[in-house]
């Protein structure tokens, strides 16, 4: 993923209009799509819905599930949904579904979303994977404009890299990281705030889903399976640095009190995580790698490999990202 990710950036540079993507991205980010995509196709859907740098901010959820309302996914809807309002001119909201999973399960998340009030988008749109073509189609009972909207956005489509099953990747909802790729595709990827996952919580249905996804994946050929956390910032642009982490150095500034409460959380978790207490965008990035880390490991898909002799600093690696570059370094 290392190596990818050095070919990667070299592409990158090679080309004029990737290179101003580059250059934007070390001063801030002004995404205009806001896109919840399945943590397995995650890693693919940039690539066919046509997304580069800079154009959406992400998130995702456990396929084969309804997105839970937002009280019992509050690191979705205090997380990325509620980060995500305060950027000027965003313009739609798209969540996008598997071929295989069931009409109840893209009615219901639709209408979840659509009735959340954290969104703020003129426009919410549902694509669904035709097995056929491999291309999206645009599914729910949408108005006549997001429909229109669904097609320009389908339009874009590109042929997508393979699924590399044995790695995930937790990366932050950040509209300037695409998932790096592996030497065998584009990994499975879960992206949240900060690249944050909090522990396991038997009265939250976000954590039950995900624990389910997770023993699912475990199932077979755990020991080959690796989890990736990683962090993210850039040395030498300050506006380059994680936005999640920076703020939960200083939530009280935040209006929102449902995304200060998860900046919060966020914040005191990383702090648990990492005992030296460093104040800088960078090293709380880091910290909350390490939270997540540590938060996974109370999840019973992966106390039960764990317990098996496995360290879970094996099974859980962290890792750092260049927001501009796009380079990867093991942490
Ligand atoms: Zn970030």
């Amino acid at each position: 993923m290392i190596e990818k990710s050095r070919e990667l950036a070299e592409t990158r540079a090679r080309s004029f209009k990737l290179r101003i993507r580059m250059q934007n991205a070390a001063k801030g980010q002004n995404p205009r799509i806001f896109v919840i995509s399945s943590i397995q196709k995650c890693g693919q859907d940039n690539q066919i819905l046509g997304l580069g740098q800079g154009d959406a901010f992400w998130a995702t959820r456990v396929p084969g599930f309804p997105l839970p309302a937002p009280e019992e996914s509050p690191f979705l809807f205090g997380g990325p949904a509620a980060y995500s309002s305060h950027f000027h001119g965003k313009v739609m909201a798209v969540i996008t579904f598997d071929s295989d999973e069931p009409d109840s399960v893209v009615q219901e998340s639709i209408s979840v979303l659509s009735e959340n009030e954290n969104l703020r988008v003129p426009h919410i749109i549902g694509l669904q994977l035709d097995s056929v073509s491999g291309h999206y189609r645009s599914v729910g009972q949408g108005k006549l404009m997001d429909r229109a909207v669904a097609g320009v956005l389908t339009r874009q489509y590109s042929e997508p890299l393979e699924i590399d099953e044995g790695v995930l990747v937790v990366l932050c909802s950040d509209s300037r990281l695409l998932p790096p790729m592996t030497s065998k595709g584009a990994p499975m990827t879960i992206r949240t705030l900060g690249g944050f996952i909090p522990s396991y919580d038997e009265s939250l249905p976000e954590t039950m889903n995900l624990d389910d996804f997770l023993t699912r994946w475990l199932e077979q050929d755990s020991s080959e399976k690796r989890i990736v956390a990683m962090a993210h910032g850039n040395p030498d642009a300050d506006a380059a640095a994680c936005g999640a982490a920076k703020a939960s150095l200083d939530s009280s500034e935040i209006a929102d009190s449902f995304l200060r409460s998860i900046v919060e959380q966020i914040g005191d978790d990383a702090m648990r995580a990492d005992s030296s207490h460093e104040t800088t965008a960078h090293s709380r990035a880091i910290a909350i790698a390490k939270a997540t880390r540590r938060n996974l490991g109370t999840y019973p898909a992966i106390s039960a490999i764990t317990k098996k002799r496995i360290l879970l600093s094996e099974v859980v690696q962290l890792a750092y990202m260049d927001t501009v570059t796009g380079i990867l370094t093991p942490y």
